[in-house]
């Protein structure tokens, strides 16, 4: 018996009836009656518009996660992964480059299955709900950037890993912790003056009271920006953010533009003092170095299973090679990244608290925060009333009403 091969597929099948169980409860925990507390925001219309919302979301989960639950079984089932390898050795390269051909065959097959489904999310539901304002032809020119991203900056990233733990054998892993550490720094810039402006036309927020508002803020906590900008997001959806990016003195924010058109300057203000919260904090920083930590232990550890035959017979394997150790690791390792996963989420939502209470401190105005959050959630027809499971394993914010009732309890 390959205890590897049991341990994937029990993961898989335990990772599959989770998910289904959690979008049942979250379904069934659906309440009709309205919250007094959105009866400002919501008429009872809207409230279920929201909930259909919600429905619809989960019904489609349904249906992919069930494809892709069938995928990964008939993968191994039937060896599939060892045809593409066969496949891409017939060229008759090295292995770094047969590790990027597989790779790039994985990437391209699978974005071919999954987009029908894609195209459905975007297309039907999210145009249902008024969501979509992506044309075809924006979504497949993204999909072509995407590519072209990958290509430049994934592949070189991937042509290194698989050089390194072909060729520096038990300190591999150090060179490949190493790489990434550099890459997580490098794309925060690479991010900011290259990558975003792929996508997203960004122009300098304009003169006028809500600039004035955010620069007397900024000032008041001493926290300088580099750049403060509007993010053409209507572009491509109706639902509204606003995001920060960069580190130290490079550090910038982008609100959408559909944020600025629901939300009062106040209300923006204290959305902003929020994200500053997670820098004060130190949440950004603590998030990076943990983060890497867990991507060095996780080398280390997949450095132990490299090129291992037993788990290269799960898959059905004629050839052993790193690149398909890589992928391998990855699906054994999945129940520990899950409960990781977890924990991370946990962890998140404790800083979401933190950054509410840091916004309602230094601006001194917790209902401006409050005000904000119910429209960000009427708007983008959330749900207020989650299945504290689905809570527990998959959201990085609390639930919008708890947020609001603990930065009440601040104010009194
Ligand atoms: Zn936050």
């Amino acid at each position: 018996m390959n205890i590897f091969f049991v341990i994937i597929i029990s993961a898989l099948v335990l990772d599959y009836c989770l998910s289904f169980l959690v979008r049942a409860l979250n379904v069934r925990s659906l309440d009709p009656n309205l919250p007094e507390e959105f009866s400002d925001v919501y008429d009872e219309n809207k409230y279920s518009k929201s909930q259909s919302y919600t429905k619809d979301k989960e019904s489609f989960s349904h249906v992919t996660s069930t494809f892709s639950f069938l995928l990964s079984l008939s993968i191994i089932f039937f060896g599939l992964y060892d045809i593409a390898d066969q496949f891409v050795r017939g060229f008759g390269y090295g292995e770094v480059v047969n590790g990027l051909l597989f790779f790039g065959l994985l990437m391209v097959l699978s974005d071919i299955i999954t987009l029908p489904f894609s195209l459905y999310n975007n297309f039907v539901i999210e145009k249902r709900y008024g969501f979509n304002k992506m044309t075809l032809s924006t979504f497949f020119v993204d999909k072509l950037k995407g590519y072209f991203l990958s290509a430049l900056i994934g592949a070189p990233v991937v042509a290194l890993l698989l050089y390194f733990f072909e060729s520096f054998g038990e300190l591999a892993w150090l060179y490949a912790w190493g790489l990434m550490a550099v890459f997580t720094l490098a794309m925060q810039p690479l991010f900011n003056l290259f990558i975003a402006p792929m996508f997203n036309k960004f122009t300098p927020l304009e003169e006028g009271p809500l600039l004035t508002k955010i620069s007397e803020y900024l000032k008041k906590v001493d926290f300088p920006v580099a750049k403060l900008e509007v993010m053409d997001g209507s572009k491509r959806t109706s639902h509204s953010n606003a995001y920060f990016s960069g580190l130290g003195k490079n550090k910038r924010i982008a609100l959408f533009d559909t944020l600025l058109e629901s939300q009062s300057d106040d209300e923006i203000v204290s959305v902003i003092a929020h994200e500053v919260g997670h820098y004060k904090l130190k949440h950004i920083q603590k998030g990076i170095v943990a983060s890497l930590a867990q991507t060095g232990v996780t080398f280390f550890i997949m450095s132990l299973f490299i090129k291992n035959q037993m788990l290269f017979d799960v898959f059905k394997m004629q050839d052993l090679s790193v690149y398909g150790s890589l992928i391998f690791f990855s699906m054994l390792y999945s129940p520990i990244s899950m409960v990781l996963g977890f924990v991370f989420s946990y962890i998140s939502r404790k800083n979401e608290f933190e950054a509410d209470k840091y916004s309602a401190d230094t601006t001194g105005h917790p209902e401006h925060l409050v005000s904000s959050l119910k429209k960000l959630s009427a708007d983008n027809l959330g749900n207020l009333t989650p299945h504290w499971l689905n809570v527990l394993l998959n959201y990085s914010h609390p639930p919008v009403l708890d947020r609001i009732s603990t930065l009440r309890s601040l104010k009194s």
